[in-house]
């Protein structure tokens, strides 16, 4: 097997400019991108996809969740492909950037493959995964979790928007049902790039993160009634405040996470307050608790100690207490060898880099169940992302790219 160079890159400028082309449609009103899976826009981005794959000599397969495959041949028609992509959709107010990086990422490097005509024994297959975001129709990364056999394809056709139009309805209405068996694909490996959409990167000045891990998470839904009453003529020996026992709850939760730092985070983010008036004791109080952790244990050792201590804070405040599983993700462990042919392309390529944990759900997370799979990560400024002001520079795109173009052609096997 020949050997890759350090000198082998994909081209910076032309990877930004697909990048800009593909960010005018579905504009967004602050400078990013509105374009919603499945909309008119989405079809608008699949087609320009469409056609940039056929000019690259790819051949198109669209399964029944509408995602695209675009497969570039090798030389032996028997091996696995090797596959590479993310998501064209983004949120509301996405950037310009999740997703739409790993794809174009994932085409420019079958780009720069044809440009040096370079040949791979395992065909290299660019994916675009339809609903990653799960804005629209939830749940998140929908086509990929029904590829990995999360869910039924039916179940996933029968999603629907706030408008109630169902998911099914809306992928046939943009033209884009495919004919393939959705999991049908069988794959060598899958490598996905994605920017960190986190603060870790860019504030050590590192180029590339080598993704070791995703986080698993527990989402617990809690209640606590109490009762409502006056705030100025109950005495307070006398309250039932289910406020106050979200309060301390809201303690409990950051005070656990803290206890196994660095690599565990939780906090409430979700809150109803009944009856949120200036003038009455919140009487229940409906909020969600978000644990996560790369490790089972601490997962779950974090779940455990908050159903073990917040009953008693509940009890200490009169209050009735319900606490029901969300949500849940197990953590998830990156295939070992994909991982090291992602941190050895960034050493070769001499780009700074760190092991890094995905604190969001991805499509690899799910793909990992299936097929060996890793994933590259390039900065963001500010950590920011799911807003419109994201931003990464060319060199930031143009590094990661670089690192993914190694690491699946490596695992391609280039043939001279
Ligand atoms: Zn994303």
């Amino acid at each position: 097997m020949a050997t890759l160079g350090d000198n082998l890159k994909i081209n910076g400028d032309r990877l930004w400019d697909s990048l800009m082309e593909m960010a005018k449609i579905g504009p967004g009103v602050a400078g990013g991108n509105n374009r919603q899976t499945l909309t008119d826009a989405d079809a608008e981005g699949r087609a320009l996809f469409q056609r940039w794959c056929e000019e690259a000599g790819l051949t198109l397969g669209v399964d029944k969740m509408g995602t695209m495959f675009a497969r570039r041949e090798g030389t032996d028609p028997d091996a696995l492909p090797v596959y590479v992509g993310s998501h064209l959709d983004t949120q509301p107010t996405g950037g310009k950037y999740d997703g739409v990086l790993g794809v174009l990422g994932g085409l420019e490097l079958v780009r720069t493959l044809n440009d040096l005509d370079i040949k791979t024994k395992h065909p290299i297959v660019v994916t675009n995964w339809t609903n990653e975001e799960g804005t629209r129709f939830a749940p998140a990364m929908l086509a990929s979790g029904v590829f990995a056999g999360m869910h039924e394809l039916e179940w996933a056709y029968d999603r629907t928007d706030a408008k109630g139009l169902k998911f099914g309805d809306e992928l046939k209405r943009i033209g884009w049902v495919g004919d393939e068996e959705v999991g049908g694909r069988k794959m060598k490996a899958f490598f996905e790039l994605h920017i960190e959409q986190g603060p870790i990167l860019e504030a050590e000045g590192k180029d590339i993160g080598v993704v070791t891990h995703g986080q698993g998470l527990w989402w617990l839904q809690v209640t606590l009634t109490g009762k409502d009453a006056h705030t100025g003529s109950t005495p307070m020996p006398m309250r039932k405040n289910a406020g106050l026992g979200m309060a301390r709850m809201t303690e409990l939760v950051h005070e656990i996470a803290m206890s196994h730092q660095p690599e565990a985070v939780g906090a409430i983010g979700h809150v109803d307050v009944y009856p949120n008036s200036r003038n009455v004791i919140p009487g229940k109080v409906v909020f969600t608790i978000d644990f996560r952790s790369p490790h089972q244990s601490t997962l779950d050792s974090m779940k455990g100690r908050f159903e073990a201590e917040a009953p008693k804070i509940a009890e200490a405040l009169g209050l009735e207490m319900e606490i029901e599983v969300s949500g849940h993700f197990d953590p998830v462990t990156f295939d070992e060898e994909c991982v090291a042919a992602v941190r050895g392309a960034a050493e070769r390529l001499g780009y700074s880099h760190r092991d890094i944990v995905s604190g969001a759900g991805h499509d690899a997370c799910w793909i990992n169940r299936l097929y060996p799979t890793a994933m590259v990560m390039c900065p963001c400024v500010d950590g920011l992302s799911h807003n419109e002001a994201e931003d990464i520079s060319k060199e930031w795109a143009g590094a990661g790219a670089d690192v993914l173009l190694h690491a699946v052609v490596e695992t391609a096997e280039i043939v001279e």
